[in-house]
Protein backbone atom coordinates (compact mmCIF):
# COMPACT_ATOMS: atom_id res chain seq x y z
CA UNK A 1 0.00 0.00 0.00
CA UNK A 2 1.04 3.37 -1.20
CA UNK A 3 1.93 5.58 1.76
CA UNK A 4 -0.32 8.46 0.80
CA UNK A 5 0.15 11.90 2.65
CA UNK A 6 2.81 10.40 4.91
CA UNK A 7 6.59 10.00 5.01
CA UNK A 8 9.81 11.22 5.27
CA UNK A 9 12.44 12.67 2.55
CA UNK A 10 14.32 10.17 0.87
CA UNK A 11 17.46 10.33 -1.14
CA UNK A 12 18.07 8.90 -4.49
CA UNK A 13 14.35 9.34 -5.08
CA UNK A 14 12.50 10.94 -8.09
CA UNK A 15 10.08 13.54 -7.43
CA UNK A 16 6.88 13.61 -9.91
CA UNK A 17 5.02 17.25 -9.63
CA UNK A 18 1.45 17.04 -10.81
CA UNK A 19 -0.33 14.21 -10.34
CA UNK A 20 -2.57 13.80 -13.67
CA UNK A 21 -2.18 10.76 -15.99
CA UNK A 22 1.09 12.40 -17.04
CA UNK A 23 2.83 12.37 -13.47
CA UNK A 24 0.72 9.11 -12.24
CA UNK A 25 2.21 7.39 -15.02
CA UNK A 26 5.94 8.92 -14.64
CA UNK A 27 5.58 7.91 -10.75
CA UNK A 28 4.65 4.24 -11.29
CA UNK A 29 6.54 3.32 -14.18
CA UNK A 30 9.69 4.65 -12.13
CA UNK A 31 8.62 2.58 -8.91
CA UNK A 32 8.15 -0.72 -10.82
CA UNK A 33 11.62 -0.29 -12.56
CA UNK A 34 13.43 -0.39 -8.92
CA UNK A 35 13.66 3.20 -7.84
CA UNK A 36 11.77 5.49 -5.16
CA UNK A 37 9.08 8.06 -6.50
CA UNK A 38 7.36 10.82 -4.59
CA UNK A 39 4.22 12.46 -5.98
CA UNK A 40 3.23 15.66 -5.26
CA UNK A 41 -0.26 16.68 -6.82
CA UNK A 42 -1.76 20.46 -5.53
CA UNK A 43 -5.27 19.04 -6.01
CA UNK A 44 -7.21 16.42 -3.47
CA UNK A 45 -6.85 13.73 -5.63
CA UNK A 46 -4.83 12.11 -7.88
CA UNK A 47 -5.93 12.09 -11.94
CA UNK A 48 -5.74 15.38 -13.37
CA UNK A 49 -8.54 16.73 -16.03
CA UNK A 50 -8.78 13.03 -17.15
CA UNK A 51 -10.86 12.10 -14.12
CA UNK A 52 -13.53 14.67 -15.24
CA UNK A 53 -14.32 13.07 -19.21
CA UNK A 54 -17.00 11.32 -19.61
CA UNK A 55 -14.90 9.30 -22.15
CA UNK A 56 -11.57 9.20 -23.99
CA UNK A 57 -10.89 9.41 -27.46
CA UNK A 58 -10.17 7.57 -29.44
CA UNK A 59 -11.88 4.23 -27.80
CA UNK A 60 -14.63 5.95 -26.12
CA UNK A 61 -14.51 4.15 -22.92
CA UNK A 62 -14.94 5.54 -19.81
CA UNK A 63 -11.47 7.35 -17.90
CA UNK A 64 -12.55 5.60 -14.37
CA UNK A 65 -11.19 2.26 -15.85
CA UNK A 66 -7.77 3.48 -17.06
CA UNK A 67 -7.35 5.88 -14.06
CA UNK A 68 -8.18 3.19 -11.65
CA UNK A 69 -5.80 0.26 -12.76
CA UNK A 70 -2.87 2.80 -12.51
CA UNK A 71 -4.32 3.75 -8.75
CA UNK A 72 -4.14 0.27 -7.87
CA UNK A 73 -0.51 0.08 -9.39
CA UNK A 74 0.17 3.05 -7.17
CA UNK A 75 -1.71 1.44 -4.01
CA UNK A 76 0.56 -2.02 -4.32
CA UNK A 77 3.41 -0.47 -4.55
CA UNK A 78 5.31 0.59 -1.33
CA UNK A 79 8.23 2.84 -3.72
CA UNK A 80 5.40 5.42 -4.21
CA UNK A 81 5.11 8.43 -1.76
CA UNK A 82 1.50 10.50 -2.82
CA UNK A 83 0.93 13.44 -0.87
CA UNK A 84 -2.03 15.15 -2.67
CA UNK A 85 -3.02 18.89 -1.51
CA UNK A 86 0.78 19.83 -1.68
CA UNK A 87 2.91 21.72 -3.89
CA UNK A 88 6.61 22.20 -4.38
CA UNK A 89 7.41 25.63 -2.31
CA UNK A 90 11.61 25.39 -3.31
CA UNK A 91 13.94 23.34 -5.19
CA UNK A 92 17.68 23.69 -4.70
CA UNK A 93 20.53 21.25 -5.88
CA UNK A 94 22.24 19.79 -9.41
CA UNK A 95 21.45 16.77 -11.16
CA UNK A 96 21.72 13.47 -8.55
CA UNK A 97 21.26 16.31 -5.92
CA UNK A 98 18.26 18.16 -5.48
CA UNK A 99 16.46 18.83 -2.11
CA UNK A 100 12.68 20.26 -2.51
CA UNK A 101 10.47 21.60 -0.17
CA UNK A 102 7.37 20.95 -0.67
CA UNK A 103 4.04 22.55 1.36
CA UNK A 104 1.21 20.50 2.14
CA UNK A 105 -2.44 21.95 2.65
CA UNK A 106 -4.16 20.22 5.44
CA UNK A 107 -6.76 18.39 4.25
CA UNK A 108 -8.87 18.36 7.78
CA UNK A 109 -10.12 15.25 7.27
CA UNK A 110 -8.00 12.08 8.32
CA UNK A 111 -7.57 8.53 6.94
CA UNK A 112 -10.31 7.42 9.42
CA UNK A 113 -13.30 8.74 7.07
CA UNK A 114 -15.73 6.03 6.09
CA UNK A 115 -17.29 8.31 3.57
CA UNK A 116 -20.15 7.78 5.28
CA UNK A 117 -21.23 11.49 4.11
CA UNK A 118 -22.96 12.49 7.37
CA UNK A 119 -20.67 16.01 7.80
CA UNK A 120 -21.63 16.78 4.59
CA UNK A 121 -25.57 16.03 5.05
CA UNK A 122 -24.75 18.90 8.09
CA UNK A 123 -22.61 21.33 6.47
CA UNK A 124 -24.18 24.71 6.03
CA UNK A 125 -22.12 26.10 3.25
CA UNK A 126 -22.43 25.83 -0.09
CA UNK A 127 -19.51 26.45 -2.61
CA UNK A 128 -19.38 26.02 -6.60
CA UNK A 129 -18.30 22.22 -7.49
CA UNK A 130 -14.68 22.93 -9.34
CA UNK A 131 -14.59 19.25 -10.61
CA UNK A 132 -18.03 20.25 -12.67
CA UNK A 133 -16.72 23.73 -14.01
CA UNK A 134 -18.89 25.95 -11.50
CA UNK A 135 -21.79 24.44 -12.89
CA UNK A 136 -23.50 23.03 -9.69
CA UNK A 137 -22.40 23.61 -5.76
CA UNK A 138 -21.10 21.28 -3.03
CA UNK A 139 -20.61 21.82 0.29
CA UNK A 140 -17.21 23.29 1.67
CA UNK A 141 -16.72 18.87 3.35
CA UNK A 142 -16.97 16.95 0.26
CA UNK A 143 -15.62 14.06 -1.44
CA UNK A 144 -13.96 15.92 -4.27
CA UNK A 145 -15.80 13.89 -6.75
CA UNK A 146 -17.25 9.93 -7.00
CA UNK A 147 -14.18 7.97 -8.07
CA UNK A 148 -11.70 10.58 -5.75
CA UNK A 149 -8.17 8.81 -5.25
CA UNK A 150 -7.78 8.98 -1.91
CA UNK A 151 -11.26 8.65 -1.74
CA UNK A 152 -11.30 10.94 1.13
CA UNK A 153 -13.24 14.07 2.16
CA UNK A 154 -11.79 17.58 2.03
CA UNK A 155 -13.12 20.78 3.53
CA UNK A 156 -12.42 24.12 2.02
CA UNK A 157 -12.07 25.95 5.36
CA UNK A 158 -12.03 29.44 3.67
CA UNK A 159 -15.46 28.92 2.93
CA UNK A 160 -16.38 27.82 6.81
CA UNK A 161 -18.46 30.05 8.97
CA UNK A 162 -16.03 30.99 12.02
CA UNK A 163 -16.65 28.79 14.72
CA UNK A 164 -18.68 25.90 13.18
CA UNK A 165 -18.21 22.44 13.87
CA UNK A 166 -21.14 20.67 12.81
CA UNK A 167 -19.26 18.39 10.18
CA UNK A 168 -16.39 17.77 13.36
CA UNK A 169 -19.51 17.27 15.46
CA UNK A 170 -21.38 14.86 13.56
CA UNK A 171 -18.37 12.51 12.34
CA UNK A 172 -18.55 9.39 14.36
CA UNK A 173 -15.49 8.04 13.64
CA UNK A 174 -13.71 11.49 14.63
CA UNK A 175 -11.98 11.73 11.28
CA UNK A 176 -12.45 15.59 10.77
CA UNK A 177 -9.89 18.01 12.37
CA UNK A 178 -10.44 21.42 11.63
CA UNK A 179 -7.37 22.50 13.92
CA UNK A 180 -4.95 20.68 11.31
CA UNK A 181 -2.05 23.21 9.93
CA UNK A 182 0.21 23.60 6.54
CA UNK A 183 2.99 21.50 7.20
CA UNK A 184 5.89 21.31 5.06
CA UNK A 185 8.60 18.49 4.14
CA UNK A 186 12.07 18.61 2.88
CA UNK A 187 12.85 15.56 0.87
CA UNK A 188 16.17 15.10 -1.08
CA UNK A 189 15.82 14.13 -4.60
CA UNK A 190 17.85 12.75 -7.72
CA UNK A 191 15.81 14.31 -10.21
CA UNK A 192 12.73 16.21 -10.90
CA UNK A 193 10.09 15.65 -13.44
CA UNK A 194 7.61 18.31 -14.06
CA UNK A 195 4.49 16.76 -15.17
CA UNK A 196 1.87 19.91 -14.15
CA UNK A 197 0.20 19.83 -17.31
CA UNK A 198 -2.68 22.13 -18.55
CA UNK A 199 -5.77 24.52 -18.28
CA UNK A 200 -8.34 25.68 -20.38
CA UNK A 201 -8.36 29.36 -22.04
CA UNK A 202 -10.57 31.50 -20.14
CA UNK A 203 -12.87 31.50 -22.73
CA UNK A 204 -14.19 34.86 -20.96
CA UNK A 205 -11.70 36.56 -22.83
CA UNK A 206 -12.64 36.08 -26.56
CA UNK A 207 -15.33 38.50 -26.41
CA UNK A 208 -17.12 37.67 -29.99
CA UNK A 209 -17.68 34.21 -28.95
CA UNK A 210 -20.04 35.46 -26.18
CA UNK A 211 -18.85 33.05 -23.38
CA UNK A 212 -19.98 34.34 -19.99
CA UNK A 213 -22.46 36.41 -21.69
CA UNK A 214 -24.91 33.69 -23.42
CA UNK A 215 -25.64 31.20 -20.76
CA UNK A 216 -26.29 28.08 -23.62
CA UNK A 217 -22.50 29.11 -24.84
CA UNK A 218 -20.40 26.61 -23.02
CA UNK A 219 -17.14 25.34 -23.27
CA UNK A 220 -15.90 22.03 -24.24
CA UNK A 221 -14.57 21.44 -20.95
CA UNK A 222 -18.64 22.17 -19.59
CA UNK A 223 -19.47 19.71 -22.07
CA UNK A 224 -17.23 16.53 -20.64
CA UNK A 225 -19.23 17.12 -17.22
CA UNK A 226 -22.89 17.32 -18.75
CA UNK A 227 -22.09 14.54 -20.45
CA UNK A 228 -21.01 12.28 -17.44
CA UNK A 229 -23.35 10.79 -15.54
CA UNK A 230 -22.26 11.66 -12.39
CA UNK A 231 -21.99 15.57 -13.87
CA UNK A 232 -24.64 18.41 -13.74
CA UNK A 233 -27.59 16.80 -15.18
CA UNK A 234 -26.52 13.06 -14.69
CA UNK A 235 -25.37 12.94 -18.09
CA UNK A 236 -28.15 14.58 -20.14
CA UNK A 237 -27.22 17.13 -22.74
CA UNK A 238 -29.26 20.21 -22.09
CA UNK A 239 -28.89 23.39 -22.81
CA UNK A 240 -27.97 25.52 -19.51
CA UNK A 241 -30.58 28.31 -20.15
CA UNK A 242 -33.93 26.49 -19.85
CA UNK A 243 -32.80 22.57 -19.35
CA UNK A 244 -34.27 21.59 -22.75
CA UNK A 245 -32.40 19.41 -24.89
CA UNK A 246 -30.70 21.14 -28.00
CA UNK A 247 -31.58 20.41 -31.51
CA UNK A 248 -28.81 22.01 -32.83
CA UNK A 249 -25.19 21.91 -31.93
CA UNK A 250 -22.10 23.65 -33.08
CA UNK A 251 -18.72 23.40 -32.43
CA UNK A 252 -16.53 25.99 -32.53
CA UNK A 253 -12.73 25.64 -33.48
CA UNK A 254 -9.82 27.22 -32.62
CA UNK A 255 -11.76 29.05 -29.80
CA UNK A 256 -8.69 31.10 -28.74
CA UNK A 257 -6.16 28.67 -30.44
CA UNK A 258 -4.02 29.69 -33.63
CA UNK A 259 -4.96 33.24 -32.89
CA UNK A 260 -1.94 35.84 -32.14
CA UNK A 261 -4.85 37.80 -29.78
CA UNK A 262 -4.43 34.60 -27.07
CA UNK A 263 -2.91 31.39 -28.27
CA UNK A 264 -0.53 31.65 -31.13
CA UNK A 265 -0.41 27.76 -31.72
CA UNK A 266 -2.42 24.96 -32.15
CA UNK A 267 -3.72 23.15 -28.92
CA UNK A 268 -3.47 19.68 -30.74
CA UNK A 269 -6.49 17.40 -29.09
CA UNK A 270 -9.36 20.09 -29.62
CA UNK A 271 -10.60 18.75 -33.52
CA UNK A 272 -10.62 14.86 -32.21
CA UNK A 273 -12.41 16.15 -28.54
CA UNK A 274 -14.74 18.06 -30.28
CA UNK A 275 -16.13 14.97 -32.95
CA UNK A 276 -15.99 12.76 -29.93
CA UNK A 277 -18.27 15.61 -28.17
CA UNK A 278 -20.22 15.55 -31.27
CA UNK A 279 -20.39 11.50 -30.52
CA UNK A 280 -21.77 12.65 -27.04
CA UNK A 281 -24.47 14.66 -28.65
CA UNK A 282 -25.44 11.75 -31.52
CA UNK A 283 -26.11 8.96 -29.10
CA UNK A 284 -28.78 11.17 -27.10
CA UNK A 285 -30.32 13.22 -29.97
CA UNK A 286 -30.50 10.92 -33.21
CA UNK A 287 -32.48 14.24 -34.72
CA UNK A 288 -29.91 17.12 -33.92
CA UNK A 289 -28.28 18.99 -36.59
CA UNK A 290 -24.35 19.03 -35.65
CA UNK A 291 -22.22 21.69 -37.26
CA UNK A 292 -18.21 21.95 -36.70
CA UNK A 293 -16.66 24.83 -37.47
CA UNK A 294 -12.63 24.69 -38.02
CA UNK A 295 -10.00 26.39 -39.54
CA UNK A 296 -8.42 22.99 -40.35
CA UNK A 297 -9.42 19.56 -39.18
CA UNK A 298 -6.07 18.81 -37.05
CA UNK A 299 -6.37 14.71 -36.13
CA UNK A 300 -2.98 13.75 -36.82
CA UNK A 301 -1.48 10.15 -36.68
CA UNK A 302 -3.83 7.12 -35.88
CA UNK A 303 -6.79 9.58 -34.75
CA UNK A 304 -7.20 10.19 -38.33
CA UNK A 305 -9.60 7.20 -38.76
CA UNK A 306 -11.13 7.85 -35.79
CA UNK A 307 -11.68 11.57 -37.01
CA UNK A 308 -12.98 10.02 -40.33
CA UNK A 309 -15.36 7.48 -38.67
CA UNK A 310 -16.97 9.87 -36.08
CA UNK A 311 -17.47 12.54 -38.77
CA UNK A 312 -19.43 9.46 -41.12
CA UNK A 313 -20.98 7.75 -38.48
CA UNK A 314 -22.84 10.73 -36.66
CA UNK A 315 -23.81 13.02 -39.17
CA UNK A 316 -21.52 15.91 -38.20
CA UNK A 317 -21.56 18.56 -40.36
CA UNK A 318 -18.09 20.68 -41.32
CA UNK A 319 -17.77 24.00 -42.40
CA UNK A 320 -14.55 25.44 -43.39
CA UNK A 321 -14.08 28.78 -41.40
CA UNK A 322 -13.37 30.92 -38.30
CA UNK A 323 -16.41 31.76 -36.53
CA UNK A 324 -16.52 35.52 -36.53
CA UNK A 325 -19.41 35.96 -33.74
CA UNK A 326 -21.73 34.38 -31.57
CA UNK A 327 -24.91 36.49 -31.05
CA UNK A 328 -28.32 35.69 -28.68
CA UNK A 329 -31.44 35.98 -30.18
CA UNK A 330 -33.66 38.06 -27.60
CA UNK A 331 -36.92 35.60 -26.55
CA UNK A 332 -35.67 32.09 -27.27
CA UNK A 333 -32.00 32.42 -26.26
CA UNK A 334 -31.03 30.58 -29.58
CA UNK A 335 -27.38 31.52 -30.57
CA UNK A 336 -26.68 32.87 -34.35
CA UNK A 337 -22.87 31.92 -35.38
CA UNK A 338 -22.19 34.20 -37.83
CA UNK A 339 -18.57 32.97 -39.80
CA UNK A 340 -17.00 32.65 -43.43
CA UNK A 341 -17.45 29.68 -45.20
CA UNK A 342 -14.06 29.66 -47.17
CA UNK A 343 -15.02 26.19 -49.32
CA UNK A 344 -18.17 27.77 -50.31
CA UNK A 345 -16.79 31.70 -50.81
CA UNK A 346 -19.36 33.25 -48.80
CA UNK A 347 -20.74 34.60 -45.16
CA UNK A 348 -22.86 32.69 -43.51
CA UNK A 349 -25.31 33.29 -40.07
CA UNK A 350 -26.90 29.85 -38.89
CA UNK A 351 -28.90 29.50 -35.66
CA UNK A 352 -28.05 26.68 -32.66
CA UNK A 353 -29.65 26.28 -29.59
CA UNK A 354 -26.31 25.13 -27.76
CA UNK A 355 -22.64 26.57 -28.75
CA UNK A 356 -19.44 24.50 -27.90
CA UNK A 357 -16.32 26.13 -27.50
CA UNK A 358 -13.57 24.10 -27.91
CA UNK A 359 -11.68 26.54 -25.90
CA UNK A 360 -7.00 25.96 -26.11
CA UNK A 361 -5.10 24.32 -23.80
CA UNK A 362 -2.80 26.63 -21.64
CA UNK A 363 0.05 25.28 -19.60
CA UNK A 364 -0.04 25.19 -15.92
CA UNK A 365 3.26 26.30 -14.50
CA UNK A 366 2.41 29.03 -11.93
CA UNK A 367 3.64 27.38 -8.95
CA UNK A 368 7.19 25.91 -10.28
CA UNK A 369 10.33 26.42 -8.79
CA UNK A 370 12.18 29.73 -9.91
CA UNK A 371 14.61 28.95 -12.85
CA UNK A 372 12.63 25.93 -14.72
CA UNK A 373 12.90 26.43 -18.30
CA UNK A 374 9.79 27.57 -20.35
CA UNK A 375 9.27 28.11 -23.71
CA UNK A 376 8.08 30.81 -25.97
CA UNK A 377 4.96 29.95 -25.53
CA UNK A 378 4.84 29.57 -22.04
CA UNK A 379 4.90 25.99 -22.25
CA UNK A 380 8.36 23.75 -19.99
CA UNK A 381 11.03 23.16 -21.97
CA UNK A 382 13.78 20.56 -21.06
CA UNK A 383 17.31 22.10 -20.88
CA UNK A 384 17.74 21.59 -17.04
CA UNK A 385 19.91 18.42 -16.52
CA UNK A 386 17.91 16.94 -14.08
CA UNK A 387 14.80 18.21 -14.69
CA UNK A 388 12.42 16.78 -17.37
CA UNK A 389 9.11 17.69 -18.39
CA UNK A 390 6.11 15.51 -19.10
CA UNK A 391 2.78 15.43 -20.64
CA UNK A 392 0.98 18.48 -21.52
CA UNK A 393 2.98 20.94 -19.62
CA UNK A 394 5.09 20.10 -22.17
CA UNK A 395 3.12 20.42 -24.96
CA UNK A 396 -0.73 19.61 -26.08
CA UNK A 397 -0.86 16.19 -26.73
CA UNK A 398 -3.53 13.74 -25.95
CA UNK A 399 -3.44 10.93 -23.35
CA UNK A 400 -1.42 8.14 -25.52
CA UNK A 401 1.28 10.88 -25.93
CA UNK A 402 1.20 11.99 -22.72
CA UNK A 403 1.85 8.04 -21.14
CA UNK A 404 4.41 7.44 -23.49
CA UNK A 405 5.56 10.80 -22.91
CA UNK A 406 5.83 10.14 -19.10
CA UNK A 407 7.28 7.22 -19.47
CA UNK A 408 10.46 8.67 -21.59
CA UNK A 409 10.83 11.19 -18.48
CA UNK A 410 10.65 8.52 -16.34
CA UNK A 411 13.99 6.87 -17.79
CA UNK A 412 15.66 9.95 -18.29
CA UNK A 413 14.97 10.44 -14.40
CA UNK A 414 16.13 7.01 -13.74
CA UNK A 415 19.68 7.70 -15.15
CA UNK A 416 19.95 10.85 -13.18
CA UNK A 417 19.74 8.86 -9.98
CA UNK A 418 22.37 6.16 -11.60
CA UNK A 419 24.45 9.32 -11.92
CA UNK A 420 23.92 10.28 -15.78
CA UNK A 421 21.80 12.97 -15.90
CA UNK A 422 21.18 14.12 -19.50
CA UNK A 423 19.69 17.75 -21.11
CA UNK A 424 16.21 16.87 -21.72
C1 LIG B 1 -11.98 19.08 -23.90
C2 LIG B 1 -10.85 18.09 -23.92
C3 LIG B 1 -11.13 16.74 -24.06
C4 LIG B 1 -10.10 15.82 -24.15
N1 LIG B 1 -10.42 14.51 -24.35
C5 LIG B 1 -9.43 13.63 -24.51
C6 LIG B 1 -9.74 12.26 -24.86
O1 LIG B 1 -10.90 11.88 -24.98
N2 LIG B 1 -8.70 11.41 -25.08
C7 LIG B 1 -7.40 11.80 -24.99
O2 LIG B 1 -6.51 11.00 -25.23
N3 LIG B 1 -7.07 13.08 -24.62
C8 LIG B 1 -8.05 13.99 -24.39
N4 LIG B 1 -7.73 15.27 -24.05
C9 LIG B 1 -6.32 15.58 -23.70
C10 LIG B 1 -6.03 15.20 -22.22
O3 LIG B 1 -6.78 16.07 -21.40
C11 LIG B 1 -4.54 15.32 -21.89
O4 LIG B 1 -3.82 14.42 -22.71
C12 LIG B 1 -4.23 14.94 -20.45
O5 LIG B 1 -5.00 15.70 -19.53
C13 LIG B 1 -2.74 15.19 -20.15
O6 LIG B 1 -2.46 14.81 -18.83
P1 LIG B 1 -1.41 15.61 -17.94
O7 LIG B 1 -1.13 14.75 -16.77
O8 LIG B 1 -0.27 16.07 -18.77
O9 LIG B 1 -2.17 16.95 -17.47
P2 LIG B 1 -3.41 17.21 -16.50
O10 LIG B 1 -4.53 16.29 -16.77
O11 LIG B 1 -3.68 18.68 -16.61
O12 LIG B 1 -2.84 16.90 -15.04
C14 LIG B 1 -1.90 17.77 -14.41
C15 LIG B 1 -1.98 17.60 -12.91
O13 LIG B 1 -0.96 18.44 -12.30
C16 LIG B 1 -1.53 19.12 -11.16
N5 LIG B 1 -0.78 20.36 -10.95
C17 LIG B 1 -0.82 21.50 -11.68
N6 LIG B 1 0.05 22.41 -11.17
C18 LIG B 1 0.64 21.83 -10.09
C19 LIG B 1 1.62 22.27 -9.17
N7 LIG B 1 2.19 23.49 -9.24
N8 LIG B 1 2.01 21.41 -8.18
C20 LIG B 1 1.45 20.18 -8.08
N9 LIG B 1 0.49 19.71 -8.94
C21 LIG B 1 0.11 20.52 -9.94
C22 LIG B 1 -2.98 19.36 -11.57
O14 LIG B 1 -3.79 19.58 -10.44
C23 LIG B 1 -3.32 18.05 -12.32
O15 LIG B 1 -3.77 17.06 -11.42
C24 LIG B 1 -8.74 16.24 -24.01
C25 LIG B 1 -8.46 17.59 -23.84
C26 LIG B 1 -9.49 18.52 -23.82
C27 LIG B 1 -9.18 19.98 -23.75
Amino acid sequence: MANLNAGNGKSGAILVVGGGIAGVTCAIEAAEAGFEAVLVEKAAYLGGHVAAFHRYFPKLCPPPCGLEINFRRIRNNPRVTVYTLAEIESLKGSPGNYEAVIRIAPRFVTSACTLCGECERVCPVEIPDAFNSGMTKTKAIRLPHRMAFPAQYVVERSACPEGCRLCADACRYNAIGLAQQETWKTLRVASVVLATGWEPYDAAKIDNLGFGQFSNVVTNVMLERLAAPDGPTRGKILRPSDGKPPRAVAFVQCAGSRDRNHLPYCSGVCCTASLKQAAYIRSQYPEAKITMFYIDLRTPGQLEEFAAKTIAANGVELIKGKVGKVQEQPGSRDLLVSAEDVLKGRKIAREYDLVVLAVGIVPQTGGLPAGVNLDEFGFAADGNPGVYAAGCVKRPAEVAVSIRDATGAALKAIECVAGRAHHG
